[in-house]
C-alpha cells in the first residue's frame, strides 16, 4: 500500500473541516482547491448546534466564532399580513449544549482556512489546482488527476481520495457517469446583506410569505456598538415555472436589485420595509436554487465524496453547511476505527448516504417551512389567529419530525457521546 496523504478536492467548508479533522487524528493530508485565491464569497449561513459542538471539538472557539457571526436566538415564520405563524428559541435559548451560528459564510471559510494554515502550513492547500478525476491503483491506492495554476495536468498519488469539491463535482461525475443534470424546482433566490437595525430578538431568523413568494432574513454580526446596525442578510425567493429548465447562463450571477425588487413592492409594514432592505444592498447573487438527485453510494474504493459533492441540498432546512461539517467528523471517526482505510470510506458512506439522501429529498419538499405551505393550503397565508389554521400541537410536531430527520434533535444531540473522543487517533493500517 502506498504511504501517501489523504487528498482531498476542494477546500471549501467541507474540505477544510475534513483537512483539521485528518490533522488532529494525526493523518497527513492536502487539499487541492481550484481557486488560485481564497476569498470571503457569500453571504448568510447557519451552523446548527450539532455543527457548533464538532467546530469545538476541533478548537474553534466561541470567541472566534463570534468575530465571523453571532449566536441565533429565534427561528420564526411570519404570514403575509405580518402576523406570526410559528416560532421557537435556537441554540442555547432553547436548550442544546451548544448555541446555534448565523456567519458570514466567506469569512467562516477563511477562519478555517487560516486555522489550517496555522497547524499544517501553507502547503496544505495547494490553490489554483484542480481535480479533474482520478485513477484507481492497483495497490488498493488512488491517484487525484490535476490541472495546475500553469494548465499542465499532473497526478498526486494518495492513500485516500475526499471528494469535497462542492455542486458540480468532478469526483461524482466520475463515479456516477449516469448521473442526472443537476435539479431545478422552479424557485429563483436572490441574496444579499444590508446593514440595518435588527428586529425581534435581535438575532432572529425570520420566513416571511408564502412558500412560492417569501423573504427570509437574519442578522449575521452584532450590532455596531456605535450605529446599533448589525450586517442582515436576506434571501428573496420566488417559485416560477421550471418546465423549460433554467435558461440563465451559470447558477450564479451578480445582480441590480431593480431586477427583482418588484416581486416585493409592497411588502411593508411598521416594523419591517422588504423593498427598502433590499435597495439598501450594495450588491446581490441571483441563484436558483439546485440540488442533486441522491446517488445510493458516495463510495469507489479509496474515493468518498462529502458535503455539497455528496448532497448538494436546498438550503430550506439551513444544514448545507452543518451537514458538511458532520460529515467530515463522521468521516474522522471511521478512520479512528478502521484507520486510513477503505473500509473507514465504507463504514462512513455506511453512516451518512442513506439518511442524508433523504434529508436532501425532504428539503426539496421544503423543509421546515413546509409550515408556510400549510397556511397557505389553508387560508391562503392571511389569517387572524393562527390557532385557527394550524393548532399548536400540529405545528410542534412538524417541526419536531424535520429536527429529528435533521440531525439536530435537541435530546438526542445532548445525549450524543463526542463523534471524536479527545486525543483519538486514526488506528494504524495492518
Ligand atoms: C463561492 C461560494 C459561495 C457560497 N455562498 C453561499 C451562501 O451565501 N449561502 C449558503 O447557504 N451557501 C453558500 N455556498 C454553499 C455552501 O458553502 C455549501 O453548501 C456548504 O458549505 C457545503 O460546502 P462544501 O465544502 O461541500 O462545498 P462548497 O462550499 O461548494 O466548496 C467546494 C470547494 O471546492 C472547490 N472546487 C470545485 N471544483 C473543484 C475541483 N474540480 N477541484 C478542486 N477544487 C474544486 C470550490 O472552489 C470550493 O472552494 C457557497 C459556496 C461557494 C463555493
Amino acid at each position: 500500500m502506498t504511504v501517501g496523504p489523504v487528498i482531498i478536492a476542494g477546500g471549501g467548508i467541507g474540505g477544510l473541516a475534513t483537512a483539521l479533522t485528518l490533522h488532529q487524528i494525526g493523518v497527513p493530508c492536502v487539499v487541492v482547491e481550484s481557486v488560485r485565491e481564497m476569498r470571503p464569497l457569500g453571504v448568510g449561513i447557519n451552523l446548527q448546534p450539532n455543527a457548533v459542538r464538532e467546530l469545538y471539538d476541533l478548537g474553534i472557539t466561541q470567541d472566534d466564532l463570534d468575530r465571523v457571526g453571532l449566536p441565533a436566538k429565534e427561528w420564526a415564520l411570519v404570514g403575509l399580513n405580518g402576523n406570526d405563524i410559528y416560532s421557537e428559541p435556537r441554540g442555547r435559548l432553547a436548550g442544546y449544549k451548544w448555541p446555534q451560528y448565523a456567519v458570514h459564510r466567506g469569512r467562516f471559510h477563511l477562519l478555517l482556512y487560516d486555522k489550517l494554515v496555522e497547524r499544517i502550513g501553507p502547503d496544505s492547500v495547494r490553490l489554483g489546482s484542480r481535480v479533474t478525476g482520478y485513477r484507481k491503483n492497483p495497490d488498493g491506492s488512488v491517484s487525484a488527476l490535476i490541472e495546475q495554476p500553469d494548465r499542465s495536468a499532473a497526478e498526486a498519488a494518495g492513500r485516500l481520495l475526499i471528494g469535497a469539491d462542492g455542486i458540480h463535482s468532478a469526483v461524482r461525475a466520475q463515479m456516477h457517469p449516469a448521473q442526472p443534470p443537476i435539479h431545478w424546482g422552479g424557485a429563483v433566490m436572490w441574496r444579499g446583506t444590508t446593514w440595518a437595525k435588527p428586529i425581534r430578538t435581535g438575532a432572529s431568523f425570520v420566513g416571511l410569505g408564502t412558500h412560492r413568494h417569501r423573504m427570509v432574513f437574519y442578522p449575521i454580526s452584532l450590532p455596531d456598538p456605535q450605529t446599533g446596525l448589525s450586517m442582515i442578510n436576506w434571501i428573496a425567493e420566488v417559485t416560477m415555472d421550471n418546465a423549460e429548465g433554467w435558461k440563465h447562463s451559470g447558477w450564479f450571477r451578480q445582480v441590480g436589485t431593480e431586477e427583482f425588487v418588484h416581486h416585493f413592492e409592497d411588502w411593508i409594514w411598521d416594523w419591517l420595509d422588504v423593498p427598502a432592505l433590499i435597495r439598501q444592498a450594495d450588491t446581490a447573487f441571483e441563484n436558483p436554487m439546485i440540488d442533486r438527485d441522491p446517488v445510493p453510494t458516495w463510495q469507489d474504493g479509496p474515493v468518498a465524496l462529502l458535503g455539497d459533492a455528496a448532497h448538494a441540498m436546498y438550503p430550506t432546512g439551513s444544514n448545507g453547511g452543518s451537514q458538511a461539517i458532520i460529515d467530515a467528523r463522521v468521516l474522522g471517526a471511521a478512520m479512528v476505527e478502521h484507520g486510513v482505510t477503505q473500509e473507514a470510506l465504507a463504514a462512513y458512506d455506511a453512516k451518512l448516504c442513506g439518511p442524508v439522501s433523504q434529508l436532501v429529498l425532504r428539503n426539496r419538499g421544503a423543509g421546515p417551512f413546509g409550515l408556510l405551505n400549510l397556511v397557505d393550503e389553508r387560508c391562503g397565508g392571511r389569517f387572524d389567529d393562527i390557532d385557527d389554521v394550524i393548532p399548536p400541537r400540529e405545528r410542534a410536531e412538524f417541526m419536531a419530525a424535520y429536527k429529528a430527520a435533521a440531525g439536530f434533535a435537541m435530546e438526542s444531540l445532548n445525549k450524543a457521546p463526542r463523534t471524536i473522543p479527545p486525543g483519538a487517533r486514526a488506528r494504524a493500517a495492518v
